[in-house]
This record gives structure tokens, C-alpha cells and sequence, in this order.
């Protein structure tokens, strides 16, 4: 498995060979990039889940030997969650290609969905949960779901949470 990891290559910049017009795609590129991280939705899930009480860390490997990142970690439970842009991750409902450049990208983010769907088995097959969510769904209903999942994966979870906001609630 490791071997396997290693060969996985988490590769977002541009090869220069296969760009039909370098300075076009790779300003677009960049562009679209600069607004990838942190953004609008992955905020305000993270925000409500960190409302119920959940604790995870964000943008890291969950695996140590791999350094492909997930948006959200829940290590105690296993849990990896990735808030897919419909753009970058080629949402069936919203992903149209660009016009210019138009095969470009679309090789582009084909190559993406397939790292995706690369780094969900692996991570299933060392044992986590993956769950992946498209940018475009409420925020809230993807709370819902991450919750379900930890209760499901950590039965006791619920009330060792609720034990906790009752001491901080005494102490203040
Ligand atoms: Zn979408």
C-alpha cells in the first residue's frame, strides 16, 4: 500500500507541453485556483460543525504516509471529508468547460475526478470513511450527514460531547 501511495502524485500545476496556449490556460489556471481554498461553503460547513461540538483539523493528509489532503479530518473517527468545487471535480449538475481551451480543461479536470476517485479507495481501503460532498449542497444537510457518519463510527460519541459542554458550562 505504500508503494502504491507513493507512485500517487498530487500534481495541480500546469505541464506547459499540453497547454494549447501556455499563458491563457495557465493564467485561468492560476486564477481559478487563488479562489479554490477556503472557500464560501467549506466555511460555513465548518463553522456548523464546529457548532455541534465536532473537533477535526482542516486541509491535512489524513493518511501520514500519503500526503494527499482532505478538507476536513475527523482522525478519532476515520472520517475524511472533501468539499468538491462543481467546478475542479466535475459536479454532474454544474460542470460545463470552459470555451476557450475547451479540450485543455476538459483533460484537465478528467484527470482530477480520476485522482479523486484515486484517493477515495485508497483511503476506504486503509479503513476511513471518505465522504465527499459537492460544493453546491446546504451546508446544513451536509452537517446532518457528517454527524450521522461519527455517531455511526463512534456510538458513544453524542454523549461524551454533551459531558464536555456541561463541564465547560460549569466552569464559566
Ligand atoms: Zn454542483
Amino acid at each position: 500500500m505504500r508503494g502504491k501511495c507513493a507512485k500517487i502524485r498530487f500534481d495541480v500545476s500546469v505541464n506547459p507541453e499540453r497547454a494549447p496556449r501556455p499563458s491563457d490556460a495557465a493564467t485561468e489556471l492560476r486564477m481559478r485556483t487563488q479562489r479554490q481554498r477556503d472557500t464560501q461553503c467549506e466555511l460555513e460547513i465548518r463553522r456548523k460543525l464546529h457548532r455541534t461540538g465536532v473537533r477535526y483539523r482542516i486541509d491535512c493528509p489524513p493518511l501520514t504516509d500519503c500526503r494527499r489532503r482532505a478538507d476536513i479530518v475527523i482522525r478519532p473517527a476515520r472520517i475524511a471529508i472533501f468539499i468538491d468545487g462543481c467546478f475542479w471535480h466535475k459536479c454532474p449538475l454544474h460542470w460545463k468547460a470552459p470555451h476557450r481551451n475547451s479540450a485543455w480543461w476538459t483533460e484537465k479536470i478528467d484527470s482530477n475526478a480520476r485522482r479523486d476517485q484515486e484517493t477515495s479507495d485508497l483511503l476506504k481501503q486503509r479503513g476511513w470513511l471518505v465522504i465527499r460532498v459537492w460544493e453546491h449542497e446546504p451546508a446544513d444537510a451536509v452537517v446532518r450527514r457528517i454527524i450521522k457518519a461519527i455517531c455511526s463510527r463512534r456510538p458513544g460519541w453524542k454523549n461524551s460531547v454533551a459531558a464536555s459542554s456541561t463541564q465547560q458550562a460549569g466552569a464559566e
